[in-house]
């Protein structure tokens, strides 16, 4: 390996981590300061932004402890037969990093991942070697968050858990199948494994919080996960299943779906061309409806397409869901309970909460609901209010057309 100055690496070493969406920031211009009008950069290399468990963004010093890897597994860009440029941190370089970025005020904490070097123990136990520094030698209180090496040893991943925030262990695939085929030396019931002793490891701790006021911390943020969605040929009703089952069985904080993107140099497995990027939103409010909106996994799968189990890209999962159950709807906003107001399309849960808090006073109007939501036109067909009564609008063949959001207008499944 070329002799790489810090720079260099960080540029290799950043850009080989934004493959990883469970702390993604996108979307923003690009500006910076380098002419010397002004101050920052949106062009920084490995600073992203994720959410503390109290809701605060935070700004992430996001890398890779070295893109080198033993495994070959298709979709990766770091996979052993890839010929990009190979860097490697070591565990202090990422320490001193991490204090200076953070003493100049850049970040506030750090995400670190990492190929696998010699074995997934000897990397394991480098990323551990990171984080116990940061929290033992200098003891830093910032946010860190480890993705572990699910074949590395238990008590190493323990160890990850005692000083890390957040841990995760990346299940790859929603499908066995797909998991044998493109990420062959990867082991679904090692990665499951590994899971359920962090599981079991969180719940230890809970509980030995409550009798013991100095009992080890492990993984405060919980556990989170990530699927690769398009690379294989799961559907969205095999996802959702998959993501609901992960939730359940191992206490997730979150499931990250990540849509393939074609990488250089790519394997002749992989699909020439990404999913649509509207697929992976999809799949996100699919989950919150999961999660947020208690919608049962099968519900959801009900609103993709029977045939191809794929959810629709025009039309939110809600109203999918809605259009395909008429019979479930008009929901009346003045006696309605707040499971049936949450499948509502349009209604958010702070506007079902507003709605059920402003109805214990008065009887609600069309126009009182109007002001919780963006768009009252897209209600109305599920809707009954004290003035407003649809007439045979749920019937009617050419809902869709009358409801769905005209271009770029997504009517808003998290409105208000
Ligand atoms: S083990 Fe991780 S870094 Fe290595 S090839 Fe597979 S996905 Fe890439």
């Amino acid at each position: 390996m070329a002799q790489l100055d810090t720079r260099e690496k960080l540029a290799i070493l950043a850009d080989a981590a934004k493959y990883d969406a469970s702390c993604a920031s996108s979307g923003t211009a690009k500006r910076n300061s380098r002419d010397g009008k002004g101050l920052g950069s949106t062009e920084g290399m490995g600073i992203c932004h994720a959410y503390a468990p109290d809701g605060r963004c935070i700004s992430l010093l996001k890398i890779l402890l070295t893109n080198s890897c033993i495994f070959d597994c298709h979709y990766c860009i770091n996979r052993k037969s890839s010929n990009v440029r190979r860097a490697r941190f070591t565990a202090q370089e990422v320490v001193n990093l991490t204090i200076s970025f953070y003493k100049r005020n850049y970040i506030e904490g750090l995400f670190l991942s990492s190929g696998i070097i010699r074995s997934p123990d000897y990397t394991m136990e480098q990323l551990v070697e990171v984080a116990r520094s940061l929290r033992e030698d200098h003891h830093f209180r910032g946010y860190i968050h480890l993705k572990t090496i699910p074949d590395a040893d238990p008590a190493l991943i323990h160890q990850a858990g005692l000083h890390a925030d957040r841990v995760s262990i990346n299940v790859e695939l929603p499908t066995a199948g797909g998991l044998k085929r493109l990420a062959p030396e990867k082991d679904g019931a090692r990665i499951e494994g590994a899971m359920a002793e962090v599981k079991g490891a969180i719940a230890d701790q809970r509980d030995a919080g409550k009798k013991y006021r100095n009992a080890p911390r492990f993984a405060p943020a919980g556990q989170s996960t990530q699927m690769i969605v398009g690379a294989d040929a799961a559907t969205d009703g095999d996802i959702v299943l998959r993501a609901s089952k992960l939730y359940d069985r191992f206490s997730l904080r979150r499931v990250y779906y990540s849509a393939f993107s074609p990488i250089p140099d790519a394997s002749a497995v992989l699909p020439l061309q990404r999913p649509p990027l509207m697929r992976e939103h999809r799949l996100y409010q699919s989950d919150w409806l999961m999660r947020f909106y208690d919608y049962q996994p099968h519900e959801v799968v009900a609103a993709a397409d029977a045939e191809t189990g794929m959810l629709p890209l025009d039309i939110d999962p809600k109203l999918a869901w809605a259009l395909k159950f008429r019979d479930r709807f008009p929901v009346d906003v003045n006696r309605a309970p707040r499971e049936a107001l949450l499948r509502v399309p349009g209604l958010g849960v702070k506007a079902v909460d507003a709605i059920l808090a402003s109805r214990r006073w008065r009887r609600l109007r069309l126009d009182d609901v109007a002001r919780l939501t963006v768009s009252i036109a897209k209600l109305r067909p599920f809707l009954i209010a004290e003035d407003w009564r649809p007439v045979a609008l749920a019937e009617r063949a050419d809902l869709k057309p009358l409801v769905a959001p005209k271009k770029k207008q997504q009517l808003e499944l998290f409105a208000a």
